[in-house]
C-alpha cells in the first residue's frame, strides 16, 4: 500500500497494491472445433501483442480438463508438438498475460486457472482488473487458502462456492459483486460461457466457422483464422455456449434479466488508441480507422512546423497516416521497427524497457537527413520510448524534431487492467508540457486535448478516459 499527491489535483489519493492479478491480457476460446487447442494456440498468437510473459489453454474433453501454462510468448510455452496433443477434446480455451512487480514468484500465476463444483473441474480466464478484489478475497479467505494472488481465483471461488443449480444463476453469483473491470471464460464439461461486465471496459468478441464458436479479445485472431466475426459480447452479457447453440442473459449489480439492461458504459479509449491490433474491430470501430481520424485531428488541432511527418512504429502509423493525410503530405517512413524485440510497454522492468528501446528502432538515415521531422506517438506513458527515438532520429540527421502525441497527458494510472499502477512512473502526472519537451528533447511538443478525442467516439459517455482526467467510474 502506498501514498501519492496527486499535485495536478491537490488531493490525497490512497491505493492498494498488495494484491493484483487481471491486467493487460488477451483471451481465446474454441467450441465444438476439431483440434480445438491448436486452434487456441494460434487465436492467442494472433493476440499475442496484448501480452506476452504467460500463456496458457485448457481443453475439455466433455468430462475431464487438460491444462497447459507457463511464461513466455505462446510458442514458448508450446513447444513440442506433443503439448498441444496431450490438450485433447473439442472445446478449449487460452489466456495471455503479463507479469506485473506484485506477482509471487512461488504461485502459479498463469492462466486459465482450475478449481471444481459439484464434482466437476472447471477453468476460468480473465482479462481485466477488478478494484474490489482485496475485500473479496478477505471474505472468501475463510473458504480456504488462495492458490494464486490473481484477483480472478476470487471469481473462481464464487463461482464454485454457488448453490444456484441454472447456469446463469451460477455465473450471476460469480460476477455480480465484482467491481472493476472483466472479461471472462469459464469452461467446464463441454460448456463454455462468455462474459463482458455491465461497463464492457474490455472487449470480446464472438466468432463462428459453421457449427464451431469461438470468443476473442480482438477479432484479428478471427481474421487470420478464417473465423467470421458475429458481433461482441454485449456489456452485461452471460452467454452460454453447448450442443443446444448458444443463448443470452443479461446481468447488472443488482439483477439478472432476460432483456439487456440499460447501463453507464466506460469502454478503455486506450484499447482503440494504443492496445489493440489496428486490424482489429473493437467496440464497434475499425481501430485502423480510429486512428486516422485521430492524426487528422491531432494535424488540426496541434499544426506542427515540420516538413516531414514521421510515425513511431508500429502503434503511431496509422495516427501519422492521418497527420500527414490532414496536412497533405505523405507520411515519411523514416523509422522502422525491429520485429525481434517486443513491445516495449509490456516488458515488466524499466531498465528492459530502456534497452529494448534502443534496439526496437532503425533510423532510415537518407529519409530524415536535413529534414524538420515531426514525429507522431500515439501516448506517453512513462517517457521510455520517446527520448531514444529522437536521439535516433537525430542521429539520422534531422535538423528539428517536433512531436505530436495522439493522446492527451496520462496523468493517473489506470486501475481497470492497464499496467501503469503506479503513478511516479507516469511522464506526466510529474512533469509539465514543457518539462517532457525538454526530457524527450524535442523542439516542440503537443498533445491532442481532452475534447479533441472525445469528439472522436461517437458517444464520449460509453468510455472511459480515466488515466487522463482521474474520472474512475466503475
Ligand atoms: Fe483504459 Fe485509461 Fe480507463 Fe484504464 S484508465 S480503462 S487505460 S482509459
Amino acid at each position: 500500500m502506498w501514498l501519492w499527491w496527486n499535485k495536478t489535483e491537490t488531493q490525497l489519493v490512497l491505493f492498494v497494491t498488495a494484491v493484483k492479478g487481471g491486467h493487460m491480457c488477451g483471451i481465446f476460446g474454441a467450441f465444438n472445433c476439431d483440434h480445438a487447442a491448436h486452434v487456441v494456440f494460434l487465436g492467442l498468437h494472433g493476440i499475442q501483442h496484448r501480452a506476452k510473459e504467460f500463456a496458457g489453454i485448457v481443453s475439455s474433453d466433455g468430462t475431464n480438463l487438460f491444462r497447459r501454462t507457463g511464461p513466455g510468448i505462446v510458442q514458448d510455452v508450446f513447444r513440442d508438438p506433443g503439448d498441444l496433443e496431450r490438450l485433447h477434446g473439442r472445446v478449449a480455451f487460452g489466456h495471455i498475460r503479463y507479469a506485473t512487480t506484485e506477482d509471487d514468484p512461488k504461485l502459479d500465476n498463469t492462466q486459465p486457472i482450475m478449481g471444481s463444483f459439484e464434482s466437476m473441474e472447471m477453468a476460468i480466464a480473465h482479462n481485466g482488473n477488478l478494484v474490489n478484489h482485496a475485500e473479496l478475497r478477505s471474505e472468501l479467505a475463510a473458504h480456504g487458502r488462495f492458490k494464486t494472488s490473481l484477483d480472478t481465483e476470487v471469481i473462481l471461488r464464487l463461482f464454485c462456492l454457488s448453490s444456484a443449480k441454472d447456469v446463469f444463476a451460477r455465473v450471476f453469483d460469480a460476477v455480480r459483486c465484482l467491481r472493476g473491470s472483466y472479461s471472462l471464460i469459464f469452461l467446464w464439461n463441454d460448456m463454455m460461457v462468455a462474459v463482458r461486465d455491465p461497463w464492457g471496459n474490455r472487449p470480446l468478441a464472438l466468432g463462428r466457422r459453421g457449427a464451431s464458436w469461438f470468443l476473442s479479445s480482438e477479432t484479428i485472431s478471427f481474421d487470420t483464422l478464417g473465423i467470421a466475426a458475429v458481433r461482441e459480447v454485449a456489456p452485461g452479457e452471460i452467454l452460454v455456449i453447448s450442443k443446444q447453440g448458444i443463448s443470452s442473459r443479461y446481468f447488472d449489480e443488482e439483477r439478472l434479466s432476460d432483456q439487456p439492461i440499460p447501463h453507464e458504459r466506460a469502454q478503455c479509449i486506450f484499447e482503440l488508441l494504443y492496445y489493440a491490433n489496428p486490424g482489429s474491430k473493437v467496440f464497434g470501430q475499425h481501430v485502423w480507422e480510429f486512428r486516422i481520424r485521430a492524426g487528422r485531428r491531432l494535424c488540426v488541432l496541434c499544426p506542427s512546423l515540420g516538413d516531414a511527418v514521421v510515425g513511431v512504429p508500429d502503434s503511431a502509423l496509422f495516427h501519422a497516416d492521418g497527420y500527414a493525410a490532414a496536412w497533405e503530405m505523405v507520411p515519411v517512413r523514416g523509422l522502422l521497427r525491429s520485429h525481434y524485440v517486443g513491445r516495449t510497454f509490456v516488458e515488466g522492468v524499466q531498465k528492459l524497457r530502456e534497452s529494448a528501446v534502443a534496439r526496437k528502432f532503425v533510423p532510415v538515415f537518407a529519409l530524415l537527413w536535413g529534414r524538420a521531422v515531426t514525429l507522431i506517438e500515439d501516448s506517453i506513458v512513462r517517457l521510455t520510448t520517446l527520448p531514444e527515438v529522437v536521439r535516433l532520429v537525430r542521429r539520422g540527421g534531422a535538423r528539428e524534431v517536433h512531436a505530436r502525441v495522439a493522446t492527451p497527458p496520462i496523468t493517473h494510472p489506470c486501475r481497470y487492467g492497464i499496467d501503469t499502477p503506479d503513478p511516479r512512473e507516469l511522464a506526466a502526472a510529474n512533469h509539465s508540457v514543457e518539462e517532457i519537451r525538454v526530457l524527450a528533447g524535442v523542439d516542440s511538443l503537443a498533445f491532442m486535448p481532452m475534447e479533441g478525442l472525445k469528439g472522436l467516439v461517437p458517444n464520449p459517455r460509453d468510455y472511459c478516459f480515466a488515466c487522463m482526467d482521474g474520472n474512475y467510474r466503475i
